[in-house]
């Protein structure tokens, strides 16, 4: 009977391999024209300051496949790097991301500034000889920026890149530097380095992992954790943003150690760009 079970499982369990390996296959053949298709979009989510200000937005990529619908970027984003495919797709994002920018900025003001996720591999792949070549990619407007702050687009990296950074990583962020667009490191707190490791690079903005950020109220490890994280970002200049902020109760916490922006559907979850040029600022916004 084990024997027989055991069998089955395998039988069940190469199937499902081979499921998974052809939806991966396919995945990765339709991405292919999706981009000429025009079946990507952004999502812009709000990102708001300490007096609820709307001051920033993460373009979000969303792929509606015309058979199978909308497909979430955590579906096919490790796909498209495997491929290769985030290259192109990346430099898509990055257009239409200053595109959306333009617009935004002639309703709601200069400061408004938008940040993108960008790969690994996009990185190591657009960077160029001397790390220039994703930075002039990011430029926004290439006449004003030596004396603009930044330029408004802030580039969203995981821990991740930096531990495995070379010093073509550490050129690239230094031309973004000199280009005015900022930095964020994304997901804070699922890898493994330490805060003092990260700090080697010049970075703007930290964001911490939604998976502490939603501990909040109910464990006081996530509690003192995302202090301690606040605290020490600060001490070393950079500001910290916190991702996944869905109730009251985690905003004022978040407050009340400091956090200097906030992100989660408690605020807005990400909307289109037509309802981000038409929301007035201190209005409840709903997607
Ligand atoms: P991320 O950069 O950490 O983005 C935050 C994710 O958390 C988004 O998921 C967002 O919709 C979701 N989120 C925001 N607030 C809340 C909340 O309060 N509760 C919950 N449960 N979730 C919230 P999304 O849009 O599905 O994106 C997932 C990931 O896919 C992103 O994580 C990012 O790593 C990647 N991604 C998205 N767009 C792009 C892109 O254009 N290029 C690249 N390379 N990666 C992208
Ligand atoms: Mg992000
Ligand atoms: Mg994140
Ligand atoms: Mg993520």
């Amino acid at each position: 009977f084990a024997k027989q079970s055991g069998r089955d499982a395998t039988r069940r369990f190469s199937w499902e391999l081979k499921e998974a390996l052809t939806s991966k296959i396919e995945l990765i053949q339709d991405l292919r024209h999706a981009i000429l298709n025009q079946e990507f979009h952004l999502l812009y989510q709000p990102i708001v300051n300490k007096y609820g200000k709307v001051t920033k937005f993460e373009a979000l990529i969303r792929w509606v496949h015309p058979e199978k619908g909308l497909i979430p970027p955590d579906r096919f984003i490790q796909f498209a790097e495997e491929s290769g495919q985030i290259v192109e797709i990346g430099h898509w994002v990055i257009q239409e991301a200053k595109r959306a920018l333009a617009s935004i900025r002639e309703v709601h003001g200069d400061q408004v500034q938008i940040s993108v996720n960008v790969s690994p591999i996009q990185l190591s792949k657009q960077q160029g000889e001397d790390g220039r070549l994703l930075a002039e990619l990011l430029l926004h407007n290439t006449s004003s920026r030596k004396i603009q702050q930044h330029n408004g687009l802030i580039v969203e990296i995981t821990e991740h890149l930096l531990m495995n950074s070379d010093e073509s990583t550490r050129k690239a962020l230094l031309a973004f530097r000199e280009e005015g667009i900022q930095v964020a490191l994304d997901d804070f707190g699922t890898g493994y380095s330490s805060l003092a490791y990260i700090m080697n690079y010049d970075i703007d903005y930290l964001k911490i992992d939604r998976e502490f950020v939603q501990k909040l109220g109910a464990e006081t490890t996530s509690e003192t954790l995302c202090e301690a994280i606040i605290s020490m970002a600060h001490a070393l200049g950079v500001l910290v943003v916190a991702e996944g902020v869905e109730t009251q109760e985690q905003a004022d916490l978040l407050l009340g150690y400091g956090c200097d922006y906030l992100q989660g559907y408690y605020f807005s979850k990400p909307i289109p760009l037509q309802k981000v040029l038409s929301y007035q600022q201190g209005k409840v916004l709903l997607s």
